[in-house]
């Protein structure tokens, strides 16, 4: 990169190291033309897409969002914070692997619906009530019967 100093070309790098846990690694450079030194930072970009909701608004993903709506299916329920965690961060990774910067909020209501069957039926049954609002009661009779299946 240029140097921020007097923008010459040629900065050579003195000194690496990984920070932050290796996520990020830190480098001190040298300007070949004035000597200043300048750091850098280099970490992997991991953007998050855009959630686009039903209304057509856009938001930013909102990890703490998602964490609450699941915590709260998950109330009283058997299921450790572990395990939790995993499942949030499975979620993440789907959503980053659409390489997509938008994705509509029915689509993270999918990825968590899944993971929450995976983890507890209740909590499950519990999101998807209040999630796909079911139409009345017999629709919401047969799904838990797929689930019993
Ligand atoms: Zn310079």
């Amino acid at each position: 990169m240029h140097c921020p100093f007097c923008s010459a070309v040629d900065t050579k790098v003195i000194d690496s190291r990984l920070v932050s846990e290796g996520s990020s690694v830190r480098r001190r450079r040298q300007c070949l033309m004035c000597h200043e030194r300048f750091t850098t930072f280099e970490v992997a970009e991991l953007v998050m897409p855009r959630v686009v909701k039903s209304n057509d608004v856009r938001e930013p993903f909102n990890e703490d969002k998602l964490g609450s709506g699941m915590m709260k299916a998950l109330e009283k329920r058997p299921v450790n914070s572990d395990d939790v965690e995993n499942a949030i961060s499975h979620i993440k990774t789907q959503l980053r692997a659409t390489g997509e910067r938008e994705v509509p909020s029915k689509m993270i209501g999918n990825l968590v619906m899944d993971e929450l069957k995976k983890l507890d039926k209740v909590a499950y049954i519990r999101f998807a009530s209040v999630y796909r609002s079911f139409e009345d009661i017999r629709e919401f009779g047969e799904e838990i019967a797929r689930l019993q299946d």
